[in-house]
């Protein structure tokens, strides 16, 4: 046997590094800029952490200025003739993008898994699932999207022309990364626009395998680049950069806010879907099943998710009923491995989301709300990975931080109310408005709530929003509409001509 030196004992030998200790390690340290994966100009590598077991399953580079700049450079390049191809190429695009999609499938939905700890068959059945969905739904949109419009009979030469908005900045989020990629990617794509997607650092397989799927469909050069990077670095160069139109954002209301400051420099286009704390109004003649799939419907992802119904305000009259339905449904709620198939909730995705939801879990007993289920720690039997008990607390008023903060983990908040009047005011008390459930069996009830909740959107008697529906929120959930029709607008600029020729 050939050695560089003397064998050394088990006992004197030093671990290998963290990231040589599983094998084999994903490496994926080159960027997709203008058609081709290259090498980060300089090397800056980032562990991926897989969340079940706190240790690395990836490497990537993480970009500096000179890749940010290249990629601009390119989708620049690229955005001419790209904004000018006929909508049927771009559509053609876009449909051979689905088939390499859905011909991958469960490799995606393991990439999800590993990156983010969500359990296969969730990852299978909904992170996957979500990008298809959203890509059939704009390809919809599109076929009858008008890009050039009359302006009415009363200006018969007059013409409104929707136009691609130009370069775009894609960042996104890892908690449901197909779901964001592809509500930003495709409509991009279909209106004509050229980008740069930088997706969360935490969760970047998913989103370079989906640029596999885009060369392979057959993007033209420059048209879709993706550069990996944290906020700080490229995230930062991108909403700031003088070359880019438009900057589409999801995130947090903190980067969010970031985002828009320094999109302001070079007045370009900041559309923002961020952060949540819905609520879960419960009338006393909601349907038997309201209370357990709103619970189900909170812990779904580990509760990682900006539309969660997180806020449970429950009618006073059937109030000790619905607080055990719901301790009964976190405690039947099973915690296990991402690999393992079935219906279970994983871990939450980093240490750092972990002590934050251990944290406000704290907060939650501090202030006096009744914890009923779960708590601090991690399940029993569990002594590695971010695993968080699914948890439910009681009694609790709407000025505690359980019920203000996004808590991103498995905690359930209900609350007491006594009139439809002050169930709204609940409701309506969050800086957040991107989506809130009401449940009732009375029609005008309903309709009367729905009109009065200050949230982009408003899910009723556990009725999912049909296909194309817009999706965005109000206040600091930010102001973007994704999807479908919608999502297609965001991407465009209005111009207004005269003198068009008569018709
Ligand atoms: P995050 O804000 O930490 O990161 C999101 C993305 O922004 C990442 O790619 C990150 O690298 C980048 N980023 C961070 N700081 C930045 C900065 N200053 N400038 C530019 N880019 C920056 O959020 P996260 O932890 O990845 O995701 C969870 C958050 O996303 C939650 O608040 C959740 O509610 C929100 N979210 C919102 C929606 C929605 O549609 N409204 C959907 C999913 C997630």
């Amino acid at each position: 046997m050939l050695l560089d030196g003397p064998v050394k004992s088990r006992t004197d030998r030093t671990p290998p590094p963290l990231h040589r200790r599983r094998n084999p390690i994903i490496e994926k340290r080159e960027f997709y800029i203008d058609g081709a994966w290259v090498p980060a100009a300089a090397p800056r590598d980032l562990e991926v952490i897989d969340p079940a077991t706190e240790e690395p399953c990836a490497v990537i580079a993480l970009g500096a200025e000179a890749d940010t700049n290249k990629a601009v450079a390119a989708a620049g390049r690229a955005f001419g003739p790209w904004s000018q191809a006929a909508p049927e190429a771009l559509i053609a695009l876009v449909e051979r993008i689905l088939e390499h999609y859905n011909a991958r499938a469960e490799e995606m939905a393991r990439a999800v898994s590993l990156e983010i700890g969500a359990p296969i068959e969730l990852a299978r059945t909904r992170q996957v699932v979500a990008g298809s969905w959203h890509i059939k739904n704009f390809l919809r949109a599109a076929k009858g999207f008008a890009f050039e419009r009359p302006l009415g009979d009363h200006a018969p030469t007059d013409r409104i022309l929707l136009e691609p908005v130009g370069v775009c900045g894609l960042i996104t989020p890892w908690n449901w990364s197909m779901n964001q990629v592809t509500l930003k990617v495709i409509p991009a794509l279909l209106t004509g626009c050229t980008m740069v997607l930088k997706p969360s650092e935490i969760a970047p397989l998913s989103a370079l395998l989906f640029a596999e799927i885009v060369h392979a469909a057959g993007a033209p050069k420059g048209v879709f680049n993706l550069v990996n990077g944290d906020g700080a670095g490229v995230g930062t160069q991108l909403s700031g950069h003088p070359d880019i139109d438009m900057i589409s954002f999801t995130g947090s209301t903190r980067a969010g806010i970031a985002v828009s400051k320094n999109a302001a420099n070079t007045l370009k286009r900041a559309h923002l879907e961020l952060g949540g704390k819905g609520a879960n109004i419960i009338f006393a003649d909601a349907d038997d099943k309201a209370v357990k799939r709103g619970t189900i419907h909170c812990f779904t992802n580990t509760g990682q998710s900006c539309n969660a119904p997180t806020r449970m305000l429950v009618q006073r009259s059937v109030y000790d009923q619905a607080v055990a339905i719901a301790r009964d449904v976190a405690r039947a709620t099973r915690v296990g491995p991402p690999a393992e198939e079935g219906q279970h909730i994983g871990p939450v995705v980093s240490q750092l989301q972990f002590d934050k939801v251990q944290g406000l879990i704290q907060k939650g007993i501090d202030e006096g709300a009744k914890l009923l289920a779960g708590g601090l720690g991690r399940p029993d039997g569990m002594n590695r990975g971010y695993y968080v008990r699914p948890t439910v607390f009681a009694d609790v008023n709407n000025a505690m931080t359980i019920a203000r903060e996004e808590i991103f983990g498995p905690v359930l908040s209900i609350i007491p109310f006594e009139t439809e009047a002050e169930a709204i005011a609940i409701a309506n008390d969050t800086p957040y408005g991107l989506t809130n459930y009401v449940q009732s069996q009375d029609d005008a009830t309903r309709v009367r709530v729905a009109r009065q909740l200050r949230s982009g959107m408003v899910e009723m008697n556990g009725q999912p929003r049909g296909a194309g529906s817009p999706f965005g929120g109000m206040k600091a959930s930010g102001h973007g509409r994704e999807g479908g029709v919608w999502g297609l607008e965001d991407f465009l600029e209005v111009k207004a001509v005269s003198g068009w020729a008569a018709t």
